[in-house]
């Protein structure tokens, strides 16, 4: 198992690794990572390997080897490849890493004014959307979204994580929104994510990156609300 330095701290931009395997594939498993591995929507992190002697290694993408623990550093073809036993200097594209984390702690806002359950989603660097089971279009407003999403972020509410245990989630399943993407269980704990004091904004069990307070996610805009199929709206939000 990888340890996750990022579930720790998000703002963790680069970190120094032991190479524990390298498969044929470009994939390139470390004992420890701050690179994110795709997952809840959240794409995987870009980035480089430094390795001595053998110069930069890109990482196009991060990913879960099969058994869900293990994280695989994805090289495209061609690249210089380190060693097992190697030891890297891991460093993300922080550019694109702090939007996803931006994006991510807005798609939290939207899911907390829209009071209707969660079917997907998918976080981009540039824009974030959500897909919500509403019948009655007339209960969402793009104009009136868009202002509460930016009044929630202007008020600079603190984001805060804390861990419960799988047993806890299980007694309060008023926590979990997104059916469609179930919360990071197995381990025996979940992260909860709230934002405002006590979560009184949002709570919900989250595995992603999140920034330390809305203020940092800056001025968004709803930019469309599309309807997909009978009960869904897919609702879109950009960067303003
Ligand atoms: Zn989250």
């Amino acid at each position: 198992m990888t340890e996750q330095l990022y579930r720790a701290n998000a703002y963790l931009r680069d970190c120094e690794a032991r190479v524990l395997a390298v498969n044929e594939r470009g994939g390139i498993v470390l004992d420890r990572t701050v690179f994110y591995a795709s997952a809840g929507g959240q794409p995987g992190d870009k980035g480089v390997l430094e390795i001595d002697g053998v110069g930069i290694c890109p990482i196009a993408t991060t990913v879960y080897d099969a058994d869900k623990a293990t994280i695989v550093h994805v090289a495209p073809e061609g690249s210089a490849l380190p060693s097992p036993g190697q030891a890297v200097h891991a460093v993300l594209d922080w550019d694109t890493r702090v939007k996803l984390m931006r994006m991510h702690t807005c798609l939290h806002l939207l899911c907390a004014l829209v009071k209707f359950p969660v079917t997907g989603g998918q976080v981009g660097a540039e824009e974030g959307r959500l897909d919500f089971d509403i019948e009655d279009a007339s209960a969402v407003d793009k104009d009136r979204l868009t202002a509460d999403l930016n009044a929630l972020i202007a008020a600079d509410h603190p984001v805060s994580e804390r861990w419960i245990t799988d047993a806890e989630l299980e007694a309060n399943p008023g926590l979990v929104r997104t059916m469609a993407v179930k919360p990071p269980m197995g381990s025996g704990r979940v992260r909860l994510v709230g934002i405002g004091e006590d979560g009184v904004v949002d709570l919900q069990p989250c595995g992603g990156t999140h920034v330390r307070s809305t203020g940092e996610i800056g001025r968004v805009a709803v930019t469309r609300i599309e309807k997909k199929g009978k009960l869904n709206r897919r609702i879109r939000v950009a960067f303003a």
